[in-house]
């Protein structure tokens, strides 16, 4: 289906619809027009309202899963415009990252280079699909009047002690020759290579201290209730917070102790031994004269590093293996054998366990695989059957047996004076844990921040020969150099740039080395949004007094990808920003709303399956209005959306529609207008319109204000549509003055009913409306005209059908006027032929009206 198909011509005169011509005609004078779509400042008398959507990576293609996300956003930009608030709608570039030096590489074009034509190439695309961003306020991260307070904000951390630098083991993805954070490997793998293992390195790190939030960014998603459910449980299971206590087991025949991490310290007279972790230090000594343990705790490190890397160390077969050696159980001084197991990792919890099979799972599953003892120490206060089985985890309404003085207490009870009585005694202590781990974010990469750090040569007062040394922040920005040459082999490209490595140190003037790590490209994207506010201030990153107008985002829109990367990264963000006294907001949006994915033939886009749209092709053939209103269209915008072509082209036809008839009448009004006498009088068929008209206005809003069912939305326009189509000759009569059988319609009405129209479609179709309420004779822009509003009296339907059933079977359907009461739908129920041929000869036992609904009558 092309244009020349879709597009409908009129025996009338007036032109087609050509969204070719329509459209650009209006994005030139969109763009002629900065104010169109600008801010108001602080000082506005209308409410703000902040919305947002994710700033895309410049790849140089705006990809479908773009256009559905825009689409929305615009929707609701120019929906909160209408209703009269102050918008801020910006827009900006996700723009260091390695794609650009994967590019640099194939191309042979510097990663600048590629990124900047890449953004222009996607602004281009933007402005094409009628996007409403206030450009004035693009953000683009890799330019330096950006990034320079990416190195600012991590010297005030590094001041507080946010900032560190510490040896450890990282992920390292191959195939980006980069470290990876945490959040950056999904089950095993780089999650920008789902194909590639990612491996463990030492290497010594910049970190970011992101656990010292770890309460806050917990306690925190109890207040975001505008955020999916979905992405809250994210946060919280990722966060893995768990309370329990810190117990020291001495080793027996040594000095040293095994500090354990447990749950269910109430549990503890059941240990029957202690479980370490291949890694845990201890047990590197014991193999170090024992050849035979060294060589099994060699083969479960193996076991290990597999498991990690087929992504499901959960799924790892159990063993291990006595070290012959014993721990003293410093509650019922016992000795219990010392295992390296398999299963246990060195990087959670202390590296060390109390296995207590009796009442754990994994520990019941493992002393029956290896002959270990099992010994009950917790029962419930209701023997039953169930309860009598092994192992038991209950801990509400059961109390603790053969467990000494603490014999007869309940559980809850138990773990408050058993961690009491360790730490009384210097044993033990009470304790949090949390799966979040601190951010790495040094990148072995060219395209990224350069951290703004410098390691002294020969040392000076407290800084050790090549200590780090902190730059001065009259030193910033600290600029990535232009000319690099991109190799994928032997670490950080910069530090082959001699002109930026060698420096002064700032403090001593001597020799010293910049730092050539970049940083993790999620530092761009967590604060991005404050500088939309401020975007062109040059000394601070933002102003405080225009961030705190304008937070927190009204509503912020993108894919459930980033529930934990960027949605962590940027809460956290926003907590320091807070304690750096710069804001007053703890958490950076309200709402929060995560659309579905565009899928084709029922999977993901994407270049291998060979399933993608592109956007700029749907638009050449069917125009922006229509490829934008099929995103909206073709499924609630929270759920998957299958592209289908003929959809767009269906939306296209249905445009093209729109068109047609608004402009007739448009022509119609403008002729009516010298002899407007002629419409004094009211038409016999307005009244239907009109109800319409506010049945569909009410719905639209409705669904802005609730569930965003924007398919549903369009859907009423639809209708609406077909209704105004279906009385044309009674809205032509209205104009020639003809009043026959069949009805007519006054031109006040026809031009109320084309005028709502316009005004509904105006965050669906934008360059369409723009166009008709132009012909319209429409004052101003139509996206700055006050949004509709349903008048319920007029909407209320002047009748409304009934079924009527006799001895609970369907009879007939009958109309009574809406609001009719109890009485008069029983009497014309009663008089409906139908039903009273039914009920000849029998008696009339009982009437149920349920009125609205249902009129029931029981006959003998
Ligand atoms: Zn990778
Ligand atoms: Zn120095």
């Amino acid at each position: 289906m092309n244009m020349e198909e879709s597009a409908q011509s009129t025996s009338e005169g007036q032109q087609r619809y050509n969204p070719a011509e329509l459209e650009p005609k209006w994005q030139a004078r969109w763009d002629a027009d900065p104010a169109l779509y600008a801010a108001e400042g602080h000082d506005s008398a209308q409410p703000k309202f902040y919305c947002l959507e994710m700033l895309p990576y410049p790849s140089g293609q705006l990809h479908m899963g773009h256009v559905r996300n825009y689409a929305i956003g615009d929707a609701l930009a120019r929906f909160m415009w209408m209703r009269g608030h102050n918008v801020l709608h910006p827009m900006g570039w996700d723009a260091f990252g390695l794609p650009a030096e994967n590019a640099a590489l194939k191309n042979n074009s510097p990663p600048a280079e590629w990124t900047l034509a890449n953004i222009a190439a996607m602004r281009r695309q933007m402005r094409r699909m009628g996007l409403s961003y206030d450009w004035a306020t693009e953000v683009t991260t890799c330019l330096p009047e950006y990034y320079r307070w990416n190195q600012w904000f991590f010297l005030k951390m590094y001041e507080r002690g946010l900032a560190y630098r510490k040896k450890s083991k990282v992920n390292w993805c191959p195939q980006c020759q980069t470290v990876l954070a945490n959040e950056q490997v999904v089950d095993g793998r780089c999650w920008r290579h789902e194909e590639t293992i990612v491996e463990q390195r030492d290497l010594t790190q910049w970190f970011l201290r992101i656990t010292k939030y770890a309460d806050e960014l917990l306690n925190g998603l109890e207040k975001l209730d505008g955020w999916p459910e979905k992405v809250r449980t994210m946060q919280r299971n990722w966060i893995g917070r768990s309370e329990g206590a810190l117990i020291d087991f001495k080793v027996s025949e040594s000095a040293e102790k095994i500090t354990v991490f447990t749950t269910r310290i109430d549990t503890i007279f059941g240990t029957t031994s202690v479980q370490l972790a291949p890694e845990y230090p201890v047990a590197k000594q014991f193999a170090a004269g024992n050849p035979a343990l060294s060589a099994q705790i060699d083969e479960m490190l193996a076991q290990q590093k597999a498991a990690r890397e087929t992504g499901d160390l959960g799924a790892i077969e159990k063993h291990g293996v006595d070290t012959g050696k014993y721990a003293l159980n410093p509650f019922s001084g016992e000795l219990v054998p010392i295992w390296v197991a398999n299963y246990i990792l060195a990087d959670y919890g202390t590296g060390a366990i109390m296995s207590v099979p009796a009442h754990d799972e994994r520990d019941f599953d493992f002393a029956a695989k290896y002959g270990l003892p099992v010994c009950r120490v917790i029962v419930p206060n209701q023997d039953t059957e169930t309860s009598r089985q092994l192992p038991y985890l209950a801990e509400d309404d059961s109390a603790l047996v053969d467990s000494g003085q603490w014999t007869g207490q309940s559980c809850a009870g138990a773990q408050q004076s058993m961690a009491a009585f360790a730490k009384a005694n210097g044993f033990g202590t009470e304790t949090v844990t949390y799966r979040l781990k601190d951010w790495g974010v040094s990148r072995q990469r060219y395209w990224g921040t350069p951290i703004p750090m410098v390691y002294c040569t020969t040392g000076h007062a407290d800084i050790e020969p090549g200590g780090v040394v902190p730059l001065p922040e009259s030193a910033l920005p600290v600029l990535l150099p232009q000319q690099v040459e991109i190799t994928q082999q032997g670490g950080s490209p910069l530090g082959r740039v001699a002109e930026f490595v060698n420096t002064a140190c700032p403090v001593c003037g001597g020799p010293a080395r910049r730092e050539t790590d970049t940083m993790d490209t999620f530092v761009d994207s967590s604060w991005y949004f404050y500088r939309y506010t401020d975007a062109k201030n040059s000394s601070a990153p933002f102003d405080s007094a225009k961030a705190s107008y304008w937070f927190p985002i009204d509503q912020y829109i993108g894919g459930v990808e980033h529930a934990i990367l960027h949605l962590i990264y940027s809460r956290f963000w926003t907590k320091v920003l807070r304690d750096l006294g710069m804001i007053d907001d703890d958490e950076p949006a309200a709402r929060l709303f995560t659309q579905g994915m565009v899928i084709k033939d029922g999977a993901k886009m994407s270049k291998s399956k060979g399933n993608v749209v592109s956007p700029d092709l749907m638009i050449e053939r069917y125009g922006a209005d229509a490829t934008r209103m099929y995103a909206l269209f073709a499924a609630p915008p929270d759920r998957d959306l299958e592209w289908q072509e003929d959809g767009v082209a269906g939306i296209s036809r249905f445009l093209a529609r729109v068109h047609r008839l608004t402009m007739k009448y448009a022509e119609k009004l403008r002729e009516s207008g010298a002899h407007s006498d002629a419409t004094a009088e009211g038409g016999d068929v307005d009244e239907k319109l009109l109800r319409s008209m506010h049945q569909t206005i009410a719905k639209i809003t409705e669904d802005f204000d609730g569930r965003w069912h924007f398919n549903t939305s369009i859907a009423a326009i639809m209708i609406y549509v077909n209704l105004l189509n279906s009385y044309e000759l009674q809205m032509d009569n209205g104009f020639a003055g003809i009043r026959p059988q069949m009805g007519w319609v006054s031109p006040e009405v026809t031009e109320d009913v084309f005028r709502t129209l316009t005004l509904l479609l105006a965050p669906f179709a934008p360059f369409l409306a723009a166009e008709l309420w132009e012909q319209l004779g429409g004052e101003g822009a139509v996206f700055r005209t006050a949004w509709p509003v349903a008048d319920p009296e007029l909407a209320r339907e002047a009748e409304i059908e009934i079924p009527v059933q006799v001895n609970g079977k369907l009879v007939h359907v009958i109309t009574v006027p809406a609001g009719s009461d109890e009485a008069t739908i029983q009497a014309a129920a009663q008089a409906d032929a139908k039903v009273t041929a039914r009920m000849a000869g029998k008696n009339v036992v009982k009437v149920i009206v349920v009125p609205g609904k249902l009129v029931n009558i029981v006959v003998k």
